[in-house]
């Protein structure tokens, strides 16, 4: 069974995302969406939140797990038996600092972890979490960056915080 994990911060999953996760989900016959609790970012979700978001998200692809991890990613993959991580890239930005993790990875992992990158769709290119997030705080229409339900939980969680 050839198996991948796809980890991220999901704070919260775009659209841009759920295409990865269902390209993703084509090429393997399992694979482990995963949530990176990194306690030194701030986050808006919990990870029990942006897990609940994913899990929702993929529902009807049934060979797609919902999980969370801390600490390294090439530690987590070991435990799972998993040896390969996807990624998106989205324009060049992206690629530096995702070949640094790609090297770091196979570095850290003896070459037992290797990271294959699904280039964005065109329509996703310039989205991101954190620009979902720039939007909402200014009460702005993200509704063609996530998913509807997941539009509604970002308004309710800006709107918690007035
Ligand atoms: P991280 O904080 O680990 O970068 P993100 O949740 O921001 O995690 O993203 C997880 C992965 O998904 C990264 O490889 C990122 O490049 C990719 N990604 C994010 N947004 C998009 C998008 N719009 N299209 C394709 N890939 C994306």
């Amino acid at each position: 069974m050839n198996a991948a994990i796809y980890p991220g911060s999901f704070d919260p999953m775009t659209l841009g995302h759920l295409d990865v996760i269902n390209r993703a989900s084509k090429m393997f016959d399992r694979l482990i969406v995963s949530v990176l609790d990194n306690k030194a970012k701030i986050a808006l979700f919990s990870v029990e939140e942006r897990v609940s978001i994913l899990k929702e998200a993929v529902k009807d692809l049934p060979n797609v797990e919902v999980d969370s991890f801390s600490g390294l990613l090439v530690d987590y993959a070991r435990e799972q038996k998993i040896h390969i991580s996807v990624r998106g890239l989205r324009a060049t930005t992206d690629f530096e600092y995702e070949l640094q993790i790609a090297q770091t990875n196979r570095l850290l992992s003896k070459g037992m972890l290797d990271t294959v990158f699904l280039t964005t769709s065109l329509e996703y290119a310039y989205l991101s979490s954190s620009g979902v997030k720039e939007i909402a705080a200014f009460n702005g229409d993200i509704s063609p960056c996530v998913p509807d339900f997941v539009a509604e939980l970002v308004y309710r969680k800006f709107r918690n915080k007035e």
